[in-house]
């Protein structure tokens, strides 16, 4: 077996894990984060819901049912954790806007809002109200993206269509990477008299560097641009993992892709490796401490059976919403899914409750009673959970 050994392993490479990992390694940990593949943020909008059950995200976690995990972190924790998001990403020119004071609403493919607090600076402009005029430009062949419905629900909005040769999210934003697309299409846009004093683009405004490209066309056209988050790829829900495991390898981190873990090894209540499959002999990967942050049933932490919800890697005890009849609905989106409390109750330092191993911190979707999509508190409470369960793993290797 080969063997490798870390003061801290990381299992997942969503908002949570990446986010615990980049803590760690600033405090001068070594660190090192295994996952099977990518996280759920490539799905998301990449916007960080904190909580959107009122227009204030800190009062309305206050009114969030007790057991909910994040009640397990104190009000300036919270603070500290999402301020350290914005500023990490900001030294990477990735840049976030937004307070904890107000949420916000981004527009949806459809020209319906949702509502969230921190989004990424191509969705500043974002109209908070259906009053402003808006021109959407969309591209030939883009599918799942409605210029005429969004233009349905406002009022004096129009749009135009380019053809970029090119018409999935991704083969778009790779054609803004480059200067001569960019300054083509800015051409062809000068030239469309465009009246009305914003303009829209589905989320395709680049890979990587889609602020400046936003400046760029705004600071040509004289006019406010904004990107609408498309459905699944979502480039700016992968800018925002792009932009997380950069900043987590600045900080000295090693990322270890497709390595699922498929194994531990243990002695007394300690974990002292995790063990992943290979070709040849598997790898073994020791530390002192581990962090669990491979998410629900999405993320692929949490499996359920016939009789029973498992959590993958250590076989923690999983906090199941009553027996399967209780809890099972073939819409795993519906917002009141009774599933959406199952996962792993944490204790005040973010050890797995009832569980031998005094080394596991646990973070993020795979707590339980966080209930996401009810609570609008994604990408947000893996940010603060992510940072909370660091902290204590770094008291605890102390
Ligand atoms: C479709 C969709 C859209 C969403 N949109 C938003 C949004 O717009 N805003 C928002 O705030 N929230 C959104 N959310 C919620 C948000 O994505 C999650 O709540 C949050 O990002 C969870 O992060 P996580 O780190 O806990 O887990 P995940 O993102 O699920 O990451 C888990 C990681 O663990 C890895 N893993 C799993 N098993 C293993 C194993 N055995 N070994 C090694 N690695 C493993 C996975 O490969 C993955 O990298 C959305 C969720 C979905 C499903």
């Amino acid at each position: 077996m080969s063997v490798i050994e870390y003061d801290v392993i990381i299992i997942g490479a969503g908002v949570a894990g990446l986010t615990a990992g980049a803590r760690l390694a600033e405090d001068g940990y070594r660190v090192a984060l295994v996952t099977k593949g990518e996280p759920t943020a490539c799905l998301s909008t990449g916007c960080i819901d904190v909580c959107s059950l009122d227009h204030d995200p800190m009062h309305a976690i206050s009114h969030l049912p007790e057991e909910h995990p994040y009640h397990l972190t104190a009000r300036a924790s919270i603070r500290g954790a999402l301020d350290r998001f914005k500023s990490s990403l900001n030294e990477i020119g990735a840049q976030y806007t937004g307070t904890l004071e107000n949420n916000r609403y981004i527009l949806s493919a459809l020209g319906t809002y949702k509502t969230t607090c921190l989004t990424p600076v191509t969705m500043s402009a974002v109209p908070q109200n259906d009053d402003e005029d808006i021109h959407i430009i969309t591209f030939s062949g883009l599918k799942d993206f409605y210029p005429s419905y969004i233009i349905s629900r406002r009022k004096n909005s129009s749009s135009s269509i380019y053809d970029a040769g090119a018409s999935t999210t991704m083969g778009l934003a790779a054609n803004f990477e480059q200067e001569e697309f960019l300054e083509n299409f800015i051409v062809w846009l000068e030239k469309q008299n465009i009246r009305e004093s914003k303009i829209a683009f589905p989320a395709v405004l680049g890979l990587e560097s889609a602020a400046k490209i936003a400046q760029k066309i705004q600071n040509r056209l004289g006019r406010k641009v904004f990107e609408i988050p498309t459905i699944p790829p979502s480039m700016p829900g992968r800018r925002l993992f792009n932009a997380l495991k950069h900043y987590f390898r600045k900080k000295g981190g090693t990322i270890y892709w497709s390595w699922p873990v498929s194994g531990v090894e243990k002695s007394g209540n300690i974990i002292e490796a995790v063990i992943t499959p290979s070709e040849g002999r598997p790898n073994s990967l020791n530390a002192k401490a581990f962090v669990l942050g491979t998410g629900s049933f999405v993320g692929g932490g949490l499996t359920a059976g016939r009789s029973k919800i498992t959590e993958i890697v250590f076989d923690l005890p999983v906090h199941t919403p009553g027996s399967r009849d209780d809890w099972f609905d073939n819409d795993y989106f519906s917002i009141n899914h009774g599933i959406g409390t199952a996962g792993i109750i944490a204790d005040a330092s973010f050890r797995p409750k009832e569980s031998p191993w005094e080394n596991i911190f646990v973070c993020g979707s795979i707590l339980a009673h966080t209930k996401i999509l009810k609570y609008g508190c994604g990408h947000g409470l893996a940010v603060v959970t992510g940072h909370a369960a660091a902290k204590a793993c770094a008291e605890y290797i102390r």
